[in-house]
């Protein structure tokens, strides 16, 4: 029977360290650690998600100015609004809650953001620094599943890392960090074949499809470390990309969800934006 890595358990521990930061930051500078959101329209999920981000902020200290568009936005009211928070010197970091409503160019509008202020990690510099292996600011999410992926107290390197999606949020973000923890990657898509048996072969699978329960107790080695990433509203409340209750038999380690990396998704925001202002006022 595998190990829970408590995603709830664990983002407290990140985030109770980001207050502590946050709160020297403060005494030191007399400035409060500042993050913008940004939600465009009325997506249901984005709302969710943008309101546990500000009540992470909440916690941990950090001041969050909150901007709101109607879903008939222009590009132009968009870029205008997040120009103006590029040039607002008392806000650290930016955060646009993607997706955009469609009819939005989402890549032009990210790129606006200054990798400074680039919490998210999604602009094409930070992504680009992070595969060249430079100081940068990665996506929340893949940061996560790394920081739950050390606290398993497993030694990484050599292990052969499965990641089922690559999409530029977190599959082939999560490439970049696992690499770099030298596992030897594998990432999957809707064109892989015999994804079975790539799985089969997987140390550590992280599933990022967006498929319920789409990862099977015969697709997983015994012993391997499964990573869900997935969120899935369905009939019976949310659920992963991961059987969690056939593959709980056989895994050495296994993150729940809820309760799992959408916890740290939140935590590793606060951790990015506390980053984001210590660059910044040091820059000065
Ligand atoms: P996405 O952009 O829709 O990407 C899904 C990926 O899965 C794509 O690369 C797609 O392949 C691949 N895929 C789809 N069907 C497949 C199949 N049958 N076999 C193999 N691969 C398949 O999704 P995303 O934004 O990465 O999100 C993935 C999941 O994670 C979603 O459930 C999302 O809600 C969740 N999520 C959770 C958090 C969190 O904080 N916990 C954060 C972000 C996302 P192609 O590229 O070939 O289409």
């Amino acid at each position: 029977m595998a190990n829970l890595i408590d995603g709830k358990m664990l983002s407290l521990e990140v985030k109770d360290n980001v207050k502590e930061k946050v709160k020297n930051f403060y005494e030191k500078y007399n400035k409060q650690v500042c993050l913008a959101v940004v939600l465009v329209g009325e997506n249901p999920a984005s709302k969710v998600y943008v309101n546990n981000k500000i009540k992470g902020a909440e916690y941990v200290g950090i001041k969050s100015l909150s901007f709101t568009l109607p879903q008939n936005a222009t590009q132009d009211e968009v870029e205008n609004l997040v120009l103006g928070l590029v040039n607002n010197d008392e806000i650290d970091g930016i955060l646009v809650q993607l997706p955009l409503p469609k009819g939005l160019d989402e890549e032009k509008i990210l790129n606006l953001i200054p990798a400074e202020k680039d919490v998210d990690g999604f602009t094409a510099q930070n992504v680009g620094s992070l595969f060249l292996g430079k100081p940068c600011i990665s996506a929340c999410t893949p940061s996560g599943v790394i920081k739950m992926l050390e606290k398993t107290g497993i030694d990484l390197t050599g292990k052969n890392a499965v990641i089922i999606g690559r999409s530029n949020i977190v599959g082939k973000p999560m490439s970049a960090l696992l690499l770099a923890k030298n596992c030897t990657v594998t990432i999957c898509h809707s064109k892989t074949k015999n994804l079975s048996e790539i799985c089969k072969n997987a140390d550590v699978i992280v599933a990022a499809i967006g498929k319920a329960k789409f990862v099977t107790k015969d697709m997983v080695k015994k012993g391997a470390i499964v990573i869900d990433v997935g969120i899935n509203r369905t009939e019976t409340g949310l659920v992963g990309d991961v059987d969690f209750e056939n593959v709980k038999e056989l895994a050495s380690f296994i993150t729940p969800v809820p309760g799992g990396v959408g916890p740290m998704t939140i935590a590793m925001l606060m951790e990015n934006t506390l980053i984001c202002a210590e660059r910044r006022i040091n820059k000065r």
